[in-house]
Order: structure tokens, then sequence, then C-alpha cells
């Protein structure tokens, strides 16, 4: 049974730069980074868009191959088409996640430790000897790997929290279903996002426009199945193309959840830790969580080296890292999360009338909280609710 000192498991953002800082912080541990998948980063379930400051964080943007365009604008839809422009000079990127992922493996590898494509864990349980024994599926047969400490990065579908025992179930109202098609000859400005609400658009969550290049873009939406109205996400998703980009020609299809919650109770137990999607790690409000899932594995990587370093992978020692992440963005996302519940209970209605005052504040000035505050004195039903972000 080989033996290694921190297990991986899952290729994501999380899970490899779990494995790269692990290894930086303690060169001399041995550490494997798993992938179910042939390559890193394949099949892409994501629309690709990061913000500019959280990613400089982990890698240069700046001519990067694994950035499809730069970001400039992000473009409010109210549910009756009304567009509010926000201009930002480094608003965000929109990554080629293939290359991004398959560049984070990489520097996994390069600061040494072991990437294993095509190798998926199929269950684990605690060994006498307080290790975990993890079952490895691959080409070639079975493996057991003998761990100190496994981090589960494994995303969505994650199944090693649940074999370490950890709570991680969802409330159906937090899960949403979303799908989205790479859509190519389409008309709109290729240095901004679009974010469409509405309740006939896509109920509980947004629809979204991407620019991957001119006329390319990531066309989506993510919606609450339990709001929706019978349909499913993508037949949404075709009612939308339909109504707003009739020509486009649709060269890729993806369908994937994201969980739009709070991060789980504990993320740690005795010699193991989980980050990213599979603790919940994602912006509630946005729905975004590569950042968050790099800034995990960040922290989740660092913790284990540490912890072994010191010869104690107990839960008691790797409840630091719990400590860390709801310091760092756990608490920030209970915040969003309020804010989020309390903005479903306002109507379309509403949203189309603060779109056309919010379109009076001149464009150069229009931040997002400038409009937050305009909002708060010509809505004053909004208060309440800002009210709940801050309680
Ligand atoms: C349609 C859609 C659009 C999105 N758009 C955005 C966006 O624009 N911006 C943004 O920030 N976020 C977006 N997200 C969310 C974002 O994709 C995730 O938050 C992010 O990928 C989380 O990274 P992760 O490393 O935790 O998990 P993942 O990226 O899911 O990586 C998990 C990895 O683990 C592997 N794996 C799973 N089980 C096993 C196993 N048993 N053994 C070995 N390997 C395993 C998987 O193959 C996968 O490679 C979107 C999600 C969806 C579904």
């Amino acid at each position: 049974m080989p033996d290694v000192d921190v297990l991986v498991v899952g290729a994501g953002p999380a899970g490899a730069v779990a494995a790269r800082e692990a290894k930086c912080a303690a060169p001399e541990l041995d550490v494997a980074l798993l992938e179910r998948d042939p390559a890193p980063g394949t099949p892409v379930r994501c629309a690709e868009g990061v913000g500019d400051a959280g990613l400089r964080e982990f890698a240069d943007p700046d001519g990067a191959s694994w950035v499809a365009r730069k970001i400039t604008r992000v473009i409010l839809v109210a549910p009756d088409d009304t567009e509010v422009k926000v201009e930002g000079r480094d608003v965000g990127w929109i990554l080629d996640r293939t290359r991004f992922d398959a560049f984070l493996a990489d520097e996994a590898g390069r600061a040494g430790a072991a990437v294993l494509v095509e190798s998926e864990a199929a269950g684990m349980s605690r060994g006498t000897d307080g290790t975990w024994h993890v079952r490895i599926r691959n080409p070639r047969g079975e493996q057991m790997f003998r761990a100190r400490i496994v981090i589960g990065a494994d995303g969505v579908e994650a199944m090693v929290g649940r074999w370490a025992g950890l709570e991680a179930r969802v409330p159906a109202r937090d899960m949403e279903s979303c799908a989205q098609y790479v859509l190519q000859g389409i008309d709109f400005d290729p240095d901004a996002i679009y974010l469409q609400f509405g309740r006939d658009i896509a109920p509980g969550g947004y629809a979204w426009l991407f620019p991957k290049g001119v006329a390319v873009a990531n066309v989506g939406l993510g919606l609450v199945a339990l709001k929706a109205d019978g349909r499913n996400a993508r037949q949404y998703l075709d009612d939308w193309i339909a109504r707003r980009y009739p020509g486009g020609a649709r060269t890729g299809h993806t369908v994937g959840g994201v969980i739009v919650h709070t991060t789980i109770q504990a993320t740690y137990t005795d010699g193991a830790l989980v980050a990213g999607d599979a603790a919940h790690m994602i912006n509630p409000l946005s729905g975004g969580g590569i950042v968050n899932a790099m800034k995990a594995g960040r922290l989740a990587g660092r913790t284990a080296a540490a912890a072994l370093r010191a010869g104690d992978p107990s839960a008691r020692r790797l409840a630091q890292y719990h400590c860390a992440w709801m310091d760092l963005l756990g608490h920030d996302h209970l915040k969003y999360y309020r804010l989020k519940r309390a903005l479903e209970e306002l109507d379309d209605g509403f949203f189309n009338a603060l779109a056309r005052t919010v379109n009076r504040i001149p464009q150069d000035q229009r931040t997002l909280g400038r409009i937050f505050r305009h909002a708060l004195v010509r809505h004053p039903q909004l208060i309440p609710v800002a009210a709940r972000f801050f309680l």
C-alpha cells in the first residue's frame, strides 16, 4: 500500500492549490493529487468568470495563455430588459478553465506533488494506525493508498467529506441547476459581462453572458428548481436565448449544480479537511466559487503541512483551518446568504423601477456601492433588506 503524507482528492482549483501549498510549506512531505478525469479542467462546467484582485493572489493573468478575455464593465439587465452599465478598470477576467486548471495542476507538479490522472477515489476508511486507507480506481484496476491527511477537494458531488463523516447536506432551495451553451455569432459588448434577473427568466438565480471573444460567449443560467414552473434549466435557457440571441450558433453545452448555501458546519475531522465546492465555499449571492476554492485550498494545504510537521493531524489541530476560513470569507458568506434570501422576496416590478432610477446616476459615477446607496434612498422598501444583511 503506497504511503503518502497528504492525499488531495480532486484537481480543480481547490485541490491543485492545496497540493501546491502543502508541498511548498513542507517540501519533505509526500503529497499526491488525484484526478478522476483524464486531464484536469476537462470537461468544463463553468462560466469561467473571476474577479481581478482574487485571481492575482494566485497567478498573473496579463498575457497568460489560460485567459480568454479581460472584462471592464458589468451590465445588469432588469427583468424588462432595462440595462444598467457599471464601469470599472479592472473588473475581472474570463478564463479558459481547461487551460487554467491544467496550469494550476502543473504548478502543483512543479512544486513536487505527484499528479495522478484517471485516478478516482472510490472509498476510504480509518485504519487502526490512525491513517486513512483510500481505495483508488484507475485504468489498471484498484489500489489502496494510506494517507496521514486527506484533503477532499472533489467539487459539488463531494464524497470524501461524507466518507469522513462530515455533514454536507444542502437544502433544495439552496441548490441551483445550471445550463450553459457556448454561443457563436452573437452581438454584445465584448468587454462586458451581462447578468439578467427575473422570475420568468431564471427563478431564484440569474442568466448570464460571459464573453470568450468577439461574438463568442458562455451564455447560461442558474435557477432553483423549487421555484420553477415545471421547465428545467435548459428549457428556460432555450427560451431566453430565443428572445435575446436568436441567431446564435450553439457549439457547446454543459449542465451542473451550484450550491448557494453557506460553509458546512465542520470542514475538518481527524486526518481530513474539505475545501472548495465540497465544503459549500461558494459566494451564495453570485454563485462564484473559483477564487474561493483557491483561497480555501491554500489554507487547507498550509494547515495540513503545519499539522504534519507538528506530528498532530487530529481534529483539534485541524480546526484551525475552519476558523481561518470563517475569518477570511465564511462569515461574509453568511451575510451574503441573508441578503440573497431577502432579495428573493422582492418582485420583478421592483427591479425594473430600480434599474430606471439607477440609470439617472451618470455612468462614470455608477459604482456598485453608489447604486446600493442610491437604491436605499429612492426605494425605502429596501431598508429592511439591507438591515438583514448586517444582522
Ligand atoms: C454552470 C456553472 C457556471 C459557473 N460559473 C462560475 C463562474 O463564472 N465563476 C466562478 O467563480 N465560479 C463558477 N462556477 C462555480 C465553479 O465552477 C466552482 O465553484 C469551482 O470550480 C470550484 O472548484 P473546486 O476545486 O472546489 O471543484 P471543481 O472545480 O469541481 O473540481 C473538483 C475536481 O474533483 C474531481 N473529482 C471529483 N470526485 C473525484 C474523486 N472521487 N476522485 C478523484 N477526483 C474527483 C473532479 O473531476 C474535478 O476535477 C460555476 C459552476 C457551474 C456549474
